[in-house]
């Protein structure tokens, strides 16, 4: 699944191909992915200029005078550029073609991702924006407001991470390498967790959130960059995916367990 670093190299990739270009038209492939597409999205958006591309949490935000074409990649969603010669790919949902004759793709094997037009910014009146946490990269993203959060709830630090009214974009590789990297143990109660442990884990979250979005983003699966290179960068995954190698560390196995359904991997250790 693209976790925050893959959507922001994905809105750094699109980005010089699509500011100041208009839309040209646009092409509807299949007309459900996790929702039926608006009926009369291709019309809307025709003829429109773009002025900018930003992102929040995992939503990709294309927008220009009073339009916002807001797009999530679900689960295996990804944004391409591509040229006329180009032909579709298996899975290519939805393009827009734009004055430069390129075009952006939308592919999506599983069909879980969202597109939809509006008038007004999606985080004003849509139920899936309107209540996201802070920006994990952003100063509101603190160890004071992580104290704060993480009293009086017993939920696993993992799975409180993992909430997006808590903070936004942190997925299941992220918050396993920022606990590691942290020394905190994956299951530990989120009530215990002293106001040391919420600076280092705030300062880790930022590290390796920073580090990946350098590398490109790094999902296993499914991810490509939109230049068509792989985004991979799993072979420096501390703990994720590590299960019975050892600790870079200590050299003790890696073990791997299961936080509210979701594989989670830690060192028992280095991670208390
Ligand atoms: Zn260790």
């Amino acid at each position: 699944m693209p976790e925050l670093p893959e959507v922001q190299t994905t809105v750094n990739g699109i980005k010089p191909y699509l500011i100041n270009k208009k839309i040209k038209s646009c092409s509807v492939f299949v007309k459900k992915l996790r929702w039926n597409l608006q009926k009369d999205l291709t019309k809307k958006i025709i003829n429109l200029k773009i002025l900018e591309i930003t992102r929040r949490a995992k939503y990709i935000i294309i927008s220009g005078n009073n339009f916002y074409l807001t797009i999530h990649l679900g689960m295996t969603g990804t944004l391409r550029i591509a040229s006329k010669k180009d032909m579709r790919m298996k899975h290519d949902h939805f393009e827009i073609q734009l004055s430069s004759n390129k075009i952006l793709r939308f592919n999506d094997p599983r069909k879980f991702g969202m597109i939809f037009y509006s008038i007004k910014h999606p985080t004003l009146f849509h139920k899936l924006l309107i209540n996201l946490g802070p920006e994990p990269l952003n100063k509101d993203f603190n160890d004071e407001y992580l104290f704060t959060k993480t009293r009086n709830r017993s939920v696993a630090i993992k799975s409180l991470l993992m909430n997006s009214n808590i903070v936004v974009g942190i997925g299941n590789i992220y918050a396993s390498e920022s606990l590691f990297l942290s020394g905190i143990k994956p299951s530990k109660a989120s009530k215990t967790l002293t106001k040391k442990n919420c600076r280092d884990l705030v300062v880790s979250i930022k590290n390796v959130l920073k580090e990946a979005i350098k590398k490109g983003g790094s999902s296993i699966n499914d991810y490509i960059n939109v230049d068509g290179k792989s985004g991979y960068f799993q072979f420096d995954f501390k703990v994720y995916g590590r299960t019975s190698q050892p600790c870079h560390i200590c050299q003790s196995d890696i073990l791997q367990i299961k936080i509210n359904q979701r594989s989670s991997f830690y060192c028992k250790n280095c991670q208390k």
